[in-house]
C-alpha cells in the first residue's frame, strides 16, 4: 500500500522513497516496535519499548535476553501472530504490520521452528516437509531438503519414530520447504541434549547459506549467540541494549547489563579519588574510553565490569568475603562470594576449592583493566554542573 504510492509518486527529493530494489532490501525491519498486553502488570508496563532492529538478507542474527524480556513477543510480532501498538515491521521491503496493514501470518513468507519441534504426527518425514509445498508440486525441493538435513534415509518415518535431533532436523526442513525469506528460530535446541545441541546449531548457519534464508534466533544462551550468529541483539526489561557482532559484544559491550549477561561479568559501583577509580575491591585501572575524562573530571558515579577471572581469592577467616556458592566447570571453580551486599562471580583454578560458608580475602589481579560505564544511578554527565 504504502510502497505503491511512494512509486506512483516519483519525487526529485532524494530522501523520499521510490519503488523498493529488491537487491537493498532488508530480511527483516522493525521500526519502533511498542507493545504492551492488557492486564500485565495492570496494564501500566510495556513488554516491547521501542524496538528498532534490521537483519540483512543471509544475516543470521540471535536475540538474546534473560527470561521475560520480550524475545518470544518480539518473534510472535514478526510472525503475525501478535499485532504491536505502535511502530512498523517491514520483510524483505514490504510492510507487513503497522498503522495502515496487518498481514497475516501465513501471507508473510516467515517459516517457524519452535523448541517443540510442532510437527504433524499424522504425516511423515516426507509429508511433513511436502505439506506447505502441495500448491506447487515442488517435490524435488523436499527430497533437496532431506538431503541437506542428512534425513533422506528416513523420508517414510513418522515424528515418534524420530529421535529429538532428527525431529528438530525436520522441523527446520519443513521451514524452510516454501523458500520463505526468512525463518523464525525459538529455542529450537533447548529440548536436545549437548552432543545434539552442538552439532545441529554448529550446522544452522551452513543450511540457512544453502538455502538463501535469514533467521532470527531467539537464545537465552550467551555461549549460544556468539557461536553462531552474525550479530546478536541483546534484549533487556523490552528494551534493545546492542545489536553487534560476537566480537563487538565481547570487546564493546554497550551497557553494564550487556557486560553482565553476555561476559558473565561483575558490575561493581565505582567512585573517583582524584584521578584513581577505586571499588570495593581496591583501586581499579580504566580502560581509556570517550566518557571517560568526562567522568573523571566530574567524580560522577560509575560502574565497572570486572572479569570473573580478574579476581583473586583466597581462604582467610577474617576476609570480608563469603562463599555462597560453586560450580565445577571442568577446569575451574566459578565461585559466588558475597561481600558486603555485594556478590560476585570469581573463576579460579581447579587446584584451591573452597568449601561454601568458608570466609575468603578478594582483591583484583594486578593487570586487570576494567571497562567503565555510567551508573544507572548517577546524573548523565551532560546534566552535571561543571
Ligand atoms: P522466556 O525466555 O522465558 O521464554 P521471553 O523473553 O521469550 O521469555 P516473552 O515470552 O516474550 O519473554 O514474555 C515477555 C513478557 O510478556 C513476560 O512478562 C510475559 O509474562 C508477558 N506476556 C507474554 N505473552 C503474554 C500474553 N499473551 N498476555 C500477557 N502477558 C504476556
Amino acid at each position: 500500500m504504502l510502497q505503491s504510492h511512494q512509486s506512483e509518486r516519483p519525487s526529485p527529493d532524494p530522501t523520499v522513497l521510490h519503488a523498493p530494489n529488491p537487491a537493498s532490501l532488508h530480511a527483516i525491519e522493525l521500526q519502533g516496535l511498542w507493545q504492551r498486553f492488557p492486564g500485565s502488570s495492570g496494564g501500566s508496563e510495556w513488554t516491547l519499548q521501542g524496538i528498532d532492529l534490521r537483519l540483512e538478507r543471509g544475516e543470521l542474527v540471535g536475540l538474546l535476553g534473560p527470561s521475560g524480556c520480550g524475545k518470544t513477543t518480539l518473534l510472535r510480532l514478526i510472525a503475525g501472530f501478535e499485532w504491536p501498538q505502535r511502530g512498523v515491521i517491514r520483510l524483505a521491503g514490504r510492510e507487513v504490520s503497522g498503522p495502515n496493514c496487518c498481514l497475516a501470518p501465513e501471507r508473510r513468507g516467515v517459516g517457524m521452528v519452535f523448541q517443540d519441534y510442532a510437527l504433524f504426527p499424522h504425516l511423515t518425514a516426507w509429508g511433513n516437509v511436502c505439506f506447505g509445498l502441495r500448491q506447487r508440486q515442488n517435490k524435488g525441493r523436499a527430497a533437496w531438503l532431506l538431503n541437506l538435513l542428512g534425513l533422506s534415509e528416513l523420508a517414510e518415518r513418522y515424528p515418534h519414530e524420530l529421535s529429538g535431533g532428527q525431529r528438530q532436523r525436520l522441523a527446520l526442513a519443513r521451514a524452510l520447504a516454501p523458500e520463505p525469506a526468512v525463518v523464525l528460530l525459538d529455542e529450537p535446541f533447548s529440548n536436545l541434549d549437548v552432543e545434539v545441541r552442538l552439532r545441529l546449531r554448529s550446522e544452522l548457519p551452513t543450511v540457512l547459506a544453502q538455502c538463501g534464508t535469514s533467521g532470527l534466533i531467539v537464545t537465552h544462551d550467551p555461549e549460544e549467540a556468539l557461536a553462531i550468529c552474525d550479530r546478536v541483539a541483546v534484549l533487556h526489561d523490552g528494551r534493545l541494549h546492542q545489536c553487534a557482532s560476537p566480537q563487538q559484544l565481547v570487546n564493546q559491550p554497550a551497557t553494564s547489563f550487556v557486560g553482565r549477561f553476555v561476559l558473565q561479568g561483575n558490575v561493581l559501583p565505582a567512585w573517583w579519588q582524584g584521578s584513581d577509580l577505586h571499588t570495593l575491591l581496591g583501586p581499579v585501572q580504566p580502560l581509556s574510553g570517550p566518557s571517560l575524562p568526562l567522568l573523571s573530571v566530574q567524580e560522577a558515579a560509575v560502574e565497572v565490569l570486572v572479569s570473573p577471572d580478574d579476581i583473586e581469592l583466597e581462604a582467610d577467616d577474617s576476609g570480608a568475603g563469603k562463599v555462597m556458592g560453586r560450580e565445577f566447570l571442568g577446569r575451574s571453580w566459578l565461585y559466588q562470594v558475597e561481600q558486603g551486599d555485594v556478590r560476585l562471580r570469581v573463576r579460579r583454578p581447579m587446584d584451591m576449592p573452597l568449601q561454601i560458608g568458608q570466609h575468603c580475602a578478594l582483591r583484583l589481579r594486578p593487570a586487570a583493566v576494567v571497562k567503565t560505564f555510567q551508573a544507572t544511578s548517577s546524573p548523565q554527565p551532560s546534566l552535571v554542573p561543571s
